[in-house]
């Protein structure tokens, strides 16, 4: 069988393999712990659940407007305004089957062979592969803990070339748990706005923040960078709801118009009766929202604090997301009991999975090979118990 070049130059999701490796050996009875998870352990709330449910019983399950029923998005404008300060008409919005998917339109919709695309990395491992896969090109920023995983102007500057069309930030990051505040993304902003650069922003985690830090739409620095700016959010991450597929994009109304060309020919609109759930999940009381976030403040600063208690681990602690991103460098060119030399992430995970069945991911497949992420959408016991082998798996290293 003869395959497309662009689907050959795509690399299978890596996150979803160590996944399914740490599942294998769980359905073999091995007592596994995974910090592998990219989603919330929680359910998702009753209330949305009931809307969703009631959606079914009002035979709300035909075809809605290719970009979202009205209803959804004026309930996506409401959440913008309450939680960004931001003003969007409808002809600005555009719901899409998760954000991913939101991500996956844009780059079809906006980038071609010759363009260039910054990414920092540490980076979400789908963004480069859908860059790929419109035929353009990732420009990869690299960052450290240093400056706890963020780019400066000044690497930013050095990244632009004639060609390059956009800069995407996500923040709070997936892997790496840091956000931005907004005097860094002012800079940031100021930067891509004096290079004609859009701006691609992924929110996605904005209501899973920590110790009180106040979260900063990139598009609500100014009119300037609203309207060069697509605000990529969804209800997957904020309210528990990954399996519903619902995500959106906020936008100027060219482009979403060039978008909704797009789904109207592919997917058309996302399911009818997961858009009636994400209203009530966007407008409804967010105790839940809180109450989850709460925990999982409480699971960040066991596993973070127990990490770094672990000689030749350190973790920086992370203020949004559920994922801590410990650096494991200073253990690799040590050799495991079967006298393999541990040669990076790859390596350490491996090493973890075989010797204490405790799955976390390869910081090498988000562009931090000193690096790996542990999620803590887990409960307390098991982050306890993972992180205390993951001690017992660091002394029989030589
Ligand atoms: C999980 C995630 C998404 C997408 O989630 P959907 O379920 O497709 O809405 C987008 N961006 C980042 C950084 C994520 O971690």
């Amino acid at each position: 069988m003869k395959f497309s070049k662009r689907i050959q130059q795509v690399n299978p999701s890596m996150t979803l393999a160590i996944d399914a490796k740490a599942k294998e050996l769980k359905a073999n009875g091995e007592d596994v712990i995974g910090f592998g998870a990219g989603e919330p352990d929680f359910d998702t709330p009753e209330r949305i659940k009931q809307a969703g449910i009631r959606a079914i019983e009002s035979n709300e399950t035909h075809y809605t407007p290719v970009g979202g029923s009205n209803d959804l998005k004026d309930a996506i404008i409401t959440k913008l305004k309450r939680d960004n300060g931001l003003e969007y008409d409808r002809s600005q919005i555009l719901a899409s089957c998760g954000a991913k998917h939101s991500f996956y339109n844009l780059a079809q919709v906006l980038w071609e062979e010759g363009d260039e695309v910054i990414i920092p990395a540490p980076y979400w491992v789908s963004f480069p592969e859908m860059v790929v896969l419109a035929g353009a090109k990732p420009v990869i920023i690299a960052t450290d803990a240093s400056n706890d995983f963020k780019i400066t102007v000044d690497q930013l500057k050095k990244a632009i070339t004639p060609n390059t069309r956009a800069v995407l930030i996500n923040s709070p990051s997936n892997p790496t748990g840091f956000a931005y505040n907004k005097s860094e993304l002012e800079k940031i902003a100021e930067c891509a706005l004096e290079n004609n650069l859009l701006m691609i922003s992924d929110e996605i985690y904005e209501w899973i923040i920590f110790d009180g830090f106040q979260h900063t739409s990139l598009a609500s620095l100014s009119q300037e960078a609203q309207k060069n700016c697509v605000v990529i959010n969804g209800v997957s991450k904020s309210y528990a709801m990954t399996g519903w597929r619902i995500g959106y994009i906020a936008a100027d109304a060219e482009i979403v118009k060039q978008v909704g060309k797009l789904q109207g020919q592919s997917t058309s609109n996302p399911c009818s009766i997961s858009q009636a759930a994400s209203i009530e999940a966007l407008t409804g009381p967010h105790d839940d929202v809180l109450e989850m976030v709460r925990e999982f403040e409480k699971r960040r600063n066991i596993m973070v604090d127990q990490l770094n208690a672990i000689d030749g681990v350190t973790c920086n602690k992370p203020n949004g997301s559920f994922y801590s991103f410990p650096d494991f460098s200073a253990l690799y060119g040590k050799k495991d009991p079967s006298g393999k030399v541990i040669q990076g992430s790859l390596d350490f995970t491996e090493f973890l999975l075989t010797e204490k069945k405790v799955a976390i991911v390869p910081g090498v497949a988000f562009g931090a090979d000193a690096n790996a992420r542990m999620s803590f959408a887990t409960s307390l016991d098991k982050i306890e118990e993972g992180v205390k082998r993951i001690k017992e798996a660091v002394k029989l290293l030589r």
